[in-house]
């Protein structure tokens, strides 16, 4: 997918790949040298960014995607459309992990994962598709 496509929502891709490298240049990553930025386009076309933030205690670390999604949350937002995200990978395009994939699935699974490549071009696909036959809100009966 070129990056000057626009999505179907009408925020155009490029801002949104944009906005997840510029998020990418608040990494806090001294262990893994491995930089992430997402940023997460809400229901009403705001944009949150996240970077992935480590610990000297490796598992208290949070992925760029988490991030974002929990600052929006706490910003109150709950409905997203897309999210985009950018490393350093120049070939191959950033994968969400299984966790962030589980935690972008907490809020639907229709919404669109922009995955990029250092040149800004990106695959796209669907959360439900990055987590088929996933475990969600609605398995939760109280
Ligand atoms: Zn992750």
């Amino acid at each position: 997918m070129a990056a000057n496509q626009t999505t179907e929502y009408g925020i155009d891709v490029k801002t949104l790949i944009m906005a997840s490298m510029e998020a990418k240049k608040y990494a806090y990553c001294p262990y893994s040298k491995f930089p992430v930025g997402a940023a997460l386009q809400t229901e009403n076309d705001a944009i949150i960014t996240g970077c992935n933030v480590e610990n000297a205690c490796n598992n208290l670390g949070i992925c760029a995607e988490r991030n974002a999604m929990a600052k929006a949350v706490s910003e109150g937002h709950t409905r997203f459309k897309a999210i985009a995200i950018a490393s350093n990978l120049d070939k191959e395009p950033i994968t969400p992990c299984g966790g962030c994939r589980q935690f972008m699935r907490e809020f639907g699974v229709k919404w669109t994962v922009y995955m990029t490549r250092t040149d800004g071009t990106c695959e796209a696909m669907t959360v439900g598709q990055l987590l088929p036959e996933s475990f969600g809100p609605d398995n939760v009966k109280n």
